[in-house]
């Protein structure tokens, strides 16, 4: 590996040193001693390490927040979209090094990296126009010389929790929008990706520096879940937008929801591509090994299961066997590269397990698994991606595996075809591959995928800033990034205003004194 690590921190400024970062220049004083370690799954080593935040941080942090929302509130919208602005351009100035920070610290092809960091720029110039269109309704009243309409005002405190796969984006998309909504952030990111987390802070806490913004706007606590924990039972935060595995969302629904709050959940998926037999069989193919091997097959969207119909089954399956075999697998820095590590060890495992649960519940594997091993796979964490020929109802086929593993199922009807891709416990992405205009529809209809996400001749994986992102079912529920996603960051208000000179009551009730 080539790329000088040491210079890419240097360009970012990063200190980590210290847990509990706010919008300031300043560090937020860190009072504990327990560290994280990141490790980088392209090469095993230690890149630094970081104080995780002890219960004094982060209520420092509350407090710092609450009190910089009484400020930030009334700062007017179009002017936090322009704070916003400057933000998206200092992300431009550092795509590169950002880019090259999530490659190596999380393990994505660079490629992807500075895909990421893309998002995050696109989801600004997004949030920027937003800052001006934050609309509410107007309607009739049925009293006379009544006005009654509703707008929208900032909720608070919004607490993000963020996975390790999309180590930036993800809290981009919701600070952006919660900014220009009139909200303050604290962002709790993956213990295992906090060097990047570091990165954004410092980027975003400079532009905050330039434009006079009170400290604690943008606020940053590491650690693992219960740090995650001490958010989602606080009830200073109104709004927690926690994205992850499902059993973590199950767990941040109930303790949000205990104390009625509102959790804004982006789960797993088990994302499936329908190829029929009208499919352009050579473009399926490209949407099918990206969406199964990109990212190591480690993105909420990663294709896990292919419904071929059966007159095409032994054809594509031949074509796929034979991309995989010209797969190069190895260091993500190095963009002739398809696959990348997994995040670590732990994955690994994880990954092996479900081959071996596979292999028991009658799998046939058309493309065996491994683990790689030698000096260029020295941090463990090389898999090979495999194919396996299974069952939809297989209990691990049921299951979101955070690997390459992709699954063959077999079909003869487009209706059979959708109870299979509707047939999970998950609800996030799907894809037909079709140039028959009445399956398509079909597909797309009320009586097609259950999904949020339901693409035609677009793999599963990925997603493009401005279209709401997010799923159905065991995925959550919620909706971020683009559309209307914004309600979710605000609460709405019902004004009516009396300028009569007498006090009528709805429906026509009397009450004279
Ligand atoms: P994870 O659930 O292990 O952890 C995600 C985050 O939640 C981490 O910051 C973790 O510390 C925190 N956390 C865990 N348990 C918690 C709890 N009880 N209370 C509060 N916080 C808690 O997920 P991961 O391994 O980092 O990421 C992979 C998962 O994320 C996959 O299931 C993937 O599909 C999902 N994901 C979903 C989306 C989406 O938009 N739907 C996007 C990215 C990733």
């Amino acid at each position: 590996m080539t790329t000088d690590i040491q210079s890419i921190l240097n360009r970012l400024g990063i200190k980590a040193d210290n847990a509990a970062y706010s919008t300031g220049s300043n560090w937020g004083g860190a009072t504990n001693t327990e560290k994280l370690e990141s490790y980088s799954p392209v090469d095993g080593k230690l890149i630094a390490s970081a104080s995780v935040a002890s219960v004094t941080d982060y209520d420092a942090i509350v407090v710092k927040a609450e009190t910089a929302f009484k400020e930030w509130r009334t700062v007017p919208a179009p002017k936090r979209g322009e704070i916003v602005r400057q933000f998206g351009d200092a992300l431009r100035e550092n795509k590169e090094a950002l880019g090259t920070l999530v490659s190596y610290e999380m393990g994505k092809s660079l490629q992807e990296g500075f895909g990421e960091v893309q998002e995050m720029i696109d989801i600004c110039d997004f949030a920027v126009g937003l800052s001006r269109q934050l609309y509410g309704l107007t309607m009739h009243s049925e009293r006379p010389s009544h006005r009654m309409y509703e707008q929208w005002h900032p909720l608070g405190i919004v607490g993000i929790i963020s996975a390790f796969n999309f180590p930036v984006a993800v809290w981009s998309w919701n600070a952006a929008l919660a900014l220009v909504c009139g909200n303050v952030c604290i962002w709790k990111p993956s213990e295992k990706t906090p060097l990047t987390a570091i990165a954004c802070q410092h980027i975003i806490a400079k532009v905050f520096k330039a434009n006079n913004v009170a400290e604690g706007v943008c606020n940053l606590v590491l650690g693992d879940r219960t740090v995650g924990e001490l958010m989602t039972n606080d009830s200073r935060v109104p709004l927690v937008s926690a994205t992850g595995s499902t059993r973590m969302g199950k767990a941040v629904g109930a303790a949000v929801g205990a104390r009625l709050g509102k959790s804004l959940l982006e789960l797993g998926g088990n994302n499936a591509i329908i190829i029929s037999e009208h499919a352009d069989l050579d473009m399926s193919l490209i949407g099918a090994v990206f969406g199964a091997v990109g990212t190591a097959g480690q993105r909420c969207t990663s294709t896990r299961r292919l419904i071929i119909h059966e007159s095409v089954y032994d054809a594509f399956t031949a074509k796929l066997v034979k991309a995989y075999g010209q797969l190069r697998i190895g260091d993500p820095l190095d963009q002739n590269n398809h696959v990348g590590p997994l995040i670590d060890t732990d994955a690994v495992a994880a990954y092996l397990d479900s081959i071996e649960k596979c292999k028991a519940e009658g799998g046939n594997f058309v493309v065996e698994g491994d683990v790689l091993s030698g000096d260029a796979y020295a941090s463990g964490c090389y898999v090979k991606p495999c194919i396996a020929e299974v069952q939809n109802d297989y209990k691990i086929v049921q299951h979101e595996t955070f690997a390459p593993i992709l699954y063959l199922i077999k079909y003869k009807t487009l209706d059979e075809a959708i109870a299979l891709q509707n047939g999970v416990p998950q609800g996030l992405s799907s894809a037909i591959m079709t140039l028959n205009l009445r399956e398509a529809e079909h597909f797309l209809s009320a009586k097609g995928s259950d999904c949020g996400i339901a693409n035609v001749n677009i793999g599963t994986s990925g997603a493009e800033i401005g279209g709401a992102f997010g799923g159905e079912k065991e995925t959550g529920g919620g909706r971020e990034s683009g559309s209307d996603a914004w309600r979710a960051y605000m609460r709405r208000q019902t004004n009516t205003i009396n300028y009569s000179n007498t006090l009528p009551l709805a429906q026509g009730i009397k009450f004279d004194l």
